[in-house]
């Protein structure tokens, strides 16, 4: 039997992402992507806003439902950008002015305190009526480049040094960022709890 969880994201292409990994890794589940009403994402960190968006699609459709919130923390900014990294430039979705202003701000840091990390936070609600949000993270370390480098990737790939590497993160292959990257160490940190959920269903 198949266990429907929907995906709080309007993103097509993620929830093809999330299908392709998800269902590999958990036989029986498969992920439809929600389009109903978007929710105001005012978590004050990453997992309450994905915990917003996960609640607001299981009211909706009344399946369990699964949202995810990312971003970058510089160590020197006090973990900004954070939850802002989306908008940190001021209009939502820009990466190139995003990363632009980062650089910037970062333009008097020695190589020594440019600590950072990629964060991915992923939710799962409404598994059963009785049962808790399930809640994980995957954290990639590493540093800020001193100038973008790179054409793979999005958002601040270009100016990202995953921790043991010279290549920034957008000069890394697909294959390579996607086998130890937040997202993946986030996806193996949630499988457990949908692997439940399917053999509960089941
Ligand atoms: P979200 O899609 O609302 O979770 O926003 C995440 C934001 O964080 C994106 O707009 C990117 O700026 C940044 N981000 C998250 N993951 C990555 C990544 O893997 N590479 C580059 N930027 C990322």
């Amino acid at each position: 039997m198949t266990v429907r969880v929907v995906l709080a994201t309007h993103n097509q292409h993620k929830a093809r992402e999330f299908q392709e990994i998800l269902g590999d890794a958990v036989p029986g589940l498969e992920i439809v992507a929600y389009d109903g009403p978007t929710p105001v994402e005012d978590g004050v960190d990453f997992a309450a806003n994905a915990l917003i968006k996960a609640r607001a699609a299981a009211a909706a459709t009344g399946l369990p439902a699964l949202a995810d919130d990312s971003g970058i923390c510089v160590d020197v900014m006090g973990g900004a950008p954070g939850i802002f990294s989306a908008r940190w430039a001021g209009r939502h979705g820009d990466a190139e002015a995003n990363l632009r202003l980062l650089l910037d701000q970062l333009a008097e840091i020695g190589d020594a305190d440019r600590g950072a990390h990629f964060t991915a936070t992923l939710a799962l609600v409404g598994a059963g009526p009785q049962s808790e949000p399930v809640v994980v993270q995957g954290i990639w370390p590493g540093r800020i480049a001193r100038e973008a480098r790179g054409e793979h990737g999005h958002g601040y790939d270009p100016i990202f040094i995953p921790a043991g590497e010279e290549r920034t993160a957008a000069e890394l292959s697909p294959d390579e960022k996607n086998a130890e990257s937040h997202r993946a160490r986030a996806f193996a940190a949630i499988v457990p709890a949908l692997r439940d959920l399917v053999s509960t269903a089941g």
